[in-house]
């Protein structure tokens, strides 16, 4: 579903993609897991061209998205959605009208359809009384909540998530949680971007470690976590595990 060959990435000097080469088939949750600043969120931000890599190949379902023109990097990006750890709600709309913006303006639905789909996605995350809250009255597990009924709203193929819990307080990360394990159980195709490792080894199929820009090791969740071959992902877990 996705695949990136030798991807790389620079800002002036410094080298933030080095080489990157990753698969990610259909339905699976690949979690991504490295050290601040070795890419993560360089990457995904590649896979959906908010940023513009330097060189390297990535196709998402056969389809090469880095030759695309102006005209279909919105038909791209449709087919993946994203959450930030920092939700981008807007904030003078009310809840229902963040979820039916993307699919009135850019899937040119009628607003009844756009309505319909997006109380659909607030009982699927458990806010169906929020929906003319505006996003302000939102505690931020709730926000989170609506930032990826909005994604979904769009019907992409793929979510990518980047630390979508890491600006929560504590008590709020079991919500989020749980709603990316039934999206993923689904068979959502997912790249999560977290320190979550209890979700990571629950959840994810594929763990990915990166540092510095390369990914260092992958494997599944009990690979990397139990019997870890790299002594750099051996040293990152011991920190964070
Ligand atoms: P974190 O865990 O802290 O989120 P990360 O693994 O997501 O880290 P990135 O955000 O991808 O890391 O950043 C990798 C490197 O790229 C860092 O050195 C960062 O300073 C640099 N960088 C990221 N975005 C930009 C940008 N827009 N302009 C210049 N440098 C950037
Ligand atoms: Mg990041």
């Amino acid at each position: 579903m996705i695949e990136v060959r030798n991807l790389k990435k620079s800002y002036g000097t410094n080298v933030v993609l080095r080489d990157i080469h990753a698969d990610v088939q259909s339905k699976e949750v690949v979690v991504v897991i490295g050290p601040s600043g070795s890419g993560k969120s360089t990457f995904l931000r590649c896979l959906n061209l908010l940023e513009q890599p330097d060189s390297g190949s990535i196709l998402i379902d056969g389809q090469p998205i880095m030759e695309s023109n102006r005209s279909n990097i919105h038909e791209i990006r449709m087919e993946l959605g994203m959450v930030f750890q920092r939700f981008h709600l807007f904030p003078h709309m009310k809840v229902i009208d963040n979820i039916t913006l993307g699919p009135v303006q850019v899937r040119k639905w009628p607003m009844e359809k756009a309505r319909k789909k997006a109380m659909e996605l607030l009982d699927k995350v458990g806010l169906t009384d929020k929906a003319d809250a505006l996003p302000d009255s939102l505690s931020g597990g709730q926000a989170q909540r609506v930032a990826i009924a909005r994604a979904l709203a769009m019907e992409p193929k793929i979510m990518l998530f980047d630390e979508p819990t890491s600006a929560l307080d504590p008590e709020m990360v079991g919500e989020v949680l749980s709603v990316m394990k039934e999206l993923a159980q689904e068979g959502m195709t997912m790249v999560v971007v977290t320190h979550e490792m209890g979700f990571a080894k629950e959840v994810g199929d594929r763990v990915i470690f990166m540092e510095q820009g390369l990914i260092v090791e992958e494997g599944t969740p009990e690979q990397i976590f139990e019997n870890p071959k790299q002594e750099r992902t051996k040293a990152f877990l011991s920190k964070v595990l």
